[in-house]
């Protein structure tokens, strides 16, 4: 492949092309601004994004801006804790933390040292994507078939330029251009809040729990969390038509007298919308320009960076029957992770209807019910529906630390860039890609071996269980 055009320099964007670039395929990043978005957003990833972050290589730097979440804690509107659901911080199925706390400007900063590290990538800021044309010839003709041709405008200037490639990803954001191009339509999947978001950094530690703090209370439901040191993040759900709020008097009762400098307070409508189609020939969408959901769970960058995982190595491999899988995989996927989110906010919070004032008196009841514990605290994400015949599995293959070489490893190291197979004892024809025999030399800590029971597996290279 010559050429991947990848519109938006967002979390999104930036994996993408690293991910493509360390397969060796050349790509060109554009974005309207030349750095990262500032502001805090996402402040939550699970195990299996991490694990996404360490072949991008940038595992271990993320784990020194990020905290372990200890768990989820529900508070009456007194802040009374009526119920708590611990997590494990130490290592996951995974190899890392369940959850994950962080600052998603640190996260973009981290992604885009990384990118600049690659040969194979350029990265052109200031660039504003105003068409792109694609199959048929353009009016002046320069579209050869089955590529792509990239219209830009460089914002200062103002000068006109275009670019061709033989993919494009629109990784340009909930308001996509990319989308409105290829003509797909936003499903409504009928959520709508809007919530004021304020992030601070104290004078002091507020000496708070080490996870989320949800106060269920349909009056003004809110969450509270601590990202760093001194920073913390409060979410106050707004009441429809609600314009003025006193941000002082929502945060007067976590701060006591301790004294806080708001970094930003930013009002979100947190909704959810699917796009109905991901794809026309060569152009793909991918993060909130295909999907978006409110963020409850915490999932909606993790859904993008796992667009990200699922369609890279797909591109390398060329196959075109491969890349009929990607929309067709991640779609539904997506849409559960929407579903989950609304869910959980709605049993957390108890919505915004009539109801609600009667629901506020049994909520803390509702989360002893053992399905929705597990929404909230659930990290493994739901498997993948696979689509290809004889593709008979969907769930990611564990992470356990082994022994390589002499040397303690995380798997993913062992299993390599593509396809590998692993089995223990005898393995079961045919294998596929890197043969790994699970040993008790290998795997000290019986993990694998458990895992595995004597089955073959063969494991795809975003370590999805392909058969097994
Ligand atoms: C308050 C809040 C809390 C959140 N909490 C979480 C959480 O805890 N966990 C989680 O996983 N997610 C969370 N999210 C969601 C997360 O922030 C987004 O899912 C994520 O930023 C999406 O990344 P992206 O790369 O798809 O899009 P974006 O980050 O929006 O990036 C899109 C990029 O495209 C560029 N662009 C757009 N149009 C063009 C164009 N025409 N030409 C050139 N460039 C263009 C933009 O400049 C931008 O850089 C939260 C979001 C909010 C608002």
């Amino acid at each position: 492949m010559d050429r991947v055009v990848i519109v938006g320099a967002g979390p999104v964007g930036v994996a993408s092309a690293i991910l493509l670039a360390q397969r060796g395929i050349p790509c060109l990043v554009l974005d309207r601004y030349e750095e990262p978005y500032p502001l805090p957003r996402a402040v939550h990833v699970d195990d299996e994004v991490v694990r996404i972050l360490q072949e991008i290589g940038v595992a271990d730097e993320f784990l020194r801006v990020s905290r372990p979440g200890l768990g989820l804690r529900l508070l009456d509107g007194r802040h009374r804790v009526m119920a708590e659901f611990r997590r494990d911080a130490a290592t996951g199925p995974h190899g890392y933390p369940q959850a994950n706390m962080f600052d998603q400007p640190d996260l973009e900063r981290l992604l885009r040292v990384r990118l600049a590290e690659l040969d194979n990538v350029e990265f052109i800021g200031g660039a504003e994507v105003t068409a792109v044309t694609w199959g048929t010839a353009a009016a002046d003709g320069s579209v050869v078939a089955g590529a792509a041709l990239v219209r830009y405008t460089m914002i200062e200037s103002g000068e006109e330029c275009s670019v061709t490639a033989d993919v494009v990803l629109g990784c340009d954001g909930a308001n996509s251009t990319v989308r409105r191009i290829i003509g797909a339509e936003l499903e409504d999947l009928r959520f709508e809040e809007r919530w004021l978001v304020v992030d601070g950094v104290c004078d002091d530690d507020l000496g708070a729990w080490g996870g989320v703090h949800q106060v269920c209370d349909p009056r003004r439901a809110a969450t509270f969390m601590q990202l760093g040191m001194l920073r913390y993040r409060w979410e106050f759900r707004l009441h429809p038509g609600e314009s003025t709020v006193d941000v002082d008097t929502l945060l007067t009762p976590w701060l006591g007298t301790i004294g806080v400098r708001v970094v930003r307070r930013a009002e979100y409508a947190f909704r959810a919308r699917i796009a109905d189609r991901w794809r026309a020939g060569p152009v793909f969408l991918l993060g909130d320009a295909a999907h978006q959901t409110p963020p409850f769970i915490g999932q909606g960058l993790g859904a993008g960076l796992r667009d990200a995982y699922n369609l890279a190595w797909k591109l390398a491999d060329g196959d075109p029957e491969l890349l009929e899988t990607y929309e067709a995989e991640r779609k539904p996927h997506a849409r559960a992770q929407i579903r989950l989110a609304i869910v959980a906010g709605w049993a957390m919070t108890g919505g915004q209807d009539r109801a609600a004032a009667v629901r506020r008196v049994v909520l803390g009841a509702i989360w002893r019910l053992p399905g929705l514990k597990g929404l909230a605290l659930r990290s493994t994400s739901p498997p993948l529906r696979l689509v290809r015949r004889g593709w008979r599995a969907g769930r990611l293959a564990p992470q356990p630390s082994v022994v390589w070489e002499g040397r303690t490893v995380r798997l993913d190291e062992v299993l390599g860039a593509g396809w590998a197979t692993v089995f223990s004892g005898k393995a079961s024809a045919p294998l596929v890609g890197r043969a790994i025999e699970v040993t008790p030399e290998l795997d000290p800590s019986g993990v694998l071996r458990r895992w595995l029971r004597g089955r073959t597996v063969v494991v795809r290279p975003d370590r999805v269980v392909h058969r097994g």
